[in-house]
């Protein structure tokens, strides 16, 4: 049996023995005393037993006894295992024993009450020998069973001992594990809490720093607002500034440009009856005499868009700071008015599309300063006293009405310029426009004048300033005069209305720079339509006079220069005629 049986078992097999010990005492001293009774009376009286096992009362010593059944008939059999079984056997009565065996034919003993008892004594050990060792069969068998059981109970026992040492076994790796996760568990909330305390120190400095942050945001705003004032501030004095340099450079001013030889001005490519004494000056030989006149400025034919267009990009700045602006080309057809206002592609570009690309790109700068800006362009066409819109499809005449001094001209259309792209989409409609309408009237575009109209809208949202301001581009009608003889019908027409807008916008210049207190503006549409930016208010003009280079044509240069000498005579820095002979 293993170490680990169970106390219960040795209990329950003691008590097996105990009971069986009990048994066979009762059975030996049951044996001894029948053997001492038979003892004494066999020296007294000899005992016959009867074939039933019954003392027979009247069997005498001496008579031959009745075969009887021999004790060792009922010896216990118990299993060879149990040792106190043999033992018992030792004790019990047997036919082979000496002391109980009595002779085959023994005499029969004296008819006497006292062997009578005897017998009857004898029979009764006799009966009893026999119940107890029934008893002690039955119990042996008990004892068998209940070590059979005892065994089939060991096995249970040790499967489960086994079973529970496995169990413990397991038990005592799931402990070891549980105290090996219970100190792990013990190290991660250590850690957690480290964590956590780790966690509320971040929290604290975070909220420290978004409030250290906070104020300097609210520092850096601050000094946002008051440098973007005080640029504001900078930028008004600049704006006056360049006000200020504007008008000393003369609020109308007349700058020359001869253009460079072209294919179709033949052969020749002489310009010697140009001479260009200064900067300033141009000076024209015709008919043996020179004529030499000043102006802000004269640009010689090698003179690209650039140069022109910085000689004018204080006026385009000044109109971003709310003064009306005309530049306006003058000159005869072929001349290169066309050519100054709109240009071509690339370097070739001429004022308008610089003048709108500078603006978007002004616009950029000064959103710093909380400047919007908002540009919407018209475009109209003046022919025959008549105003045309270049930018719509049909060829209706617009109507212009003149109300408090302003001049509107209700139908016409405008359209808003999100970038310098859109424009040349407009410039593209009117081209289209404008030679339709050329071929229709059978007219020529020269003969028409042609006004880009760019209307500003400024607001400050910091400082809540807003205007508005209108910068015209004009590209005039050709200025050559046809011989009148030479000209009649719808040319005449023509004729007769250029002459009088051009001589018009002479006469509202020089009203103008002599500050009359009348200026003719309504003489003609051109000049109304122009007199908001035609010397009315702060507004500034500059006009371009276009020349030919050609000696075939001196006449008409000669012409267009005593129009501009006239127009600016009168000018700060005027320009001055002078001839020598
Ligand atoms: P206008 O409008 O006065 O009738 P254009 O602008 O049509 O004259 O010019 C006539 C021609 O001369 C055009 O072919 C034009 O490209 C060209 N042209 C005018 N000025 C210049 C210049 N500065 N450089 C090069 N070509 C010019």
């Amino acid at each position: 049996m293993s170490s680990n049986t169970p106390s219960r078992l040795p209990t329950l097999n003691r008590a097996a023995k105990s009971v069986l010990n009990t048994a066979k005492k009762r059975s030996i001293n049951a044996a001894g005393k029948l053997k001492q009774s038979a003892a004494s009376n066999t020296s007294r009286t000899p005992v016959v037993l009867k074939k039933d096992n019954t003392p027979s009362c009247s069997q005498r010593p001496g008579i031959t006894p009745v075969a009887r059944k021999p004790l060792s008939s009922v010896n216990v059999s118990g299993t060879s295992s149990i040792k106190t079984s043999t033992t018992l056997k030792r004790h019990t009565v047997s036919s082979s024993d000496s002391r109980t065996a009595v002779p085959a034919k023994r005499p029969k003993a004296p008819d006497t009450p006292a062997a009578e008892n005897f017998e009857h004594k004898y029979e009764e050990s006799i009966a009893e020998q026999e119940r107890l060792n029934e008893k002690i069969a039955s119990l042996e068998k008990q004892v068998e069973n209940l070590q059979e059981n005892i065994a089939l109970k060991t096995r249970e026992v040790n499967e489960k001992n086994d079973k529970v040492l496995e169990l413990s076994t397991e038990v005592i790796t799931a402990s070891a594990r549980l105290a090996a996760s219970a100190s792990q568990l013990q190290l991660l909330e250590a850690q957690q809490k480290a964590t956590a305390a780790l966690y509320q120190t971040a929290l604290r400095e975070i909220e420290e720093l978004q409030k250290q942050s906070a104020q300097m945001e609210q520092m850096a705003m601050e000094a946002e607002v008051s440098r973007k004032q005080e640029m504001l501030v900078s930028n008004d004095r600049i704006r006056l500034l360049l006000n200020e340099v504007v008008d000393l450079r003369g609020r109308i001013r007349v700058v020359i440009r001869l253009r460079p030889f072209l294919p179709e001005d033949g052969p020749s490519t002489s310009v010697a009856h140009f001479g260009f004494p200064d900067l300033r000056s141009i000076s024209v030989k015709s008919n043996n005499k020179s004529s030499t006149y000043q102006f802000q400025n004269v640009f010689g034919c090698n003179a690209g868009q650039q140069t022109i267009f910085d000689e004018l990009k204080e006026l385009v700045e000044s109109v971003l700071h709310g003064y009306n602006v005309s530049i306006i080309a003058y000159g005869q057809t072929g001349s290169g008015k066309t050519f100054t206002m709109q240009g071509g592609d690339g370097e070739h570009a001429g004022i308008i599309p610089r003048a709108i690309e500078f603006m978007f790109e002004t616009k950029k700068n000064l959103k710093n300063l909380e400047w919007q800006y908002d540009y919407s362009a018209s475009f109209l066409e003046v022919y025959n006293d008549e105003v045309f819109d270049l930018l719509a499809d049909d060829k209706t005449k617009l109507k212009v009405t003149v109300g408090s001094g302003q001049v509107e001209i209700p139908s016409l259309k405008s359209f808003c310029l999100n970038s310098p792209e859109d424009l040349y989409e407009l410039l593209a409609i009117s081209d289209k426009n404008r030679s339709t309408a050329s071929t229709k009237m059978n007219s020529n575009s020269s003969r028409s004048h042609a006004v880009f109209l760019l209307k500003v809208t400024a607001t400050n949202t910091m400082t809540n300033q807003s205007f508005s301001s209108l910068l015209s581009m004009v590209d005039l009608a050709g200025s050559e005069r046809a011989k009148e003889s030479e000209v009649e019908g719808e040319r005449f027409k023509e004729m007769t209305h250029i002459n009088k807008a051009l001589s018009n916008l002479q006469n509202v210049i020089r009203a103008l720079l002599k500050k009359e207190q009348h200026v003719p503006y309504r003489n003609s549409k051109l000049t109304l339509l122009l007199q908001e930016c035609l010397g009315k208010g702060n507004s500034k003009t500059l006009m371009i006079v276009n020349l030919r280079p050609s000696a075939s044509h001196i006449s008409e240069t000669k012409r267009s220069l005593e129009f501009a000498q006239n127009t600016s005579k009168t000018t700060i820095g005027a320009a001055l005629k002078s001839e020598t002979h």
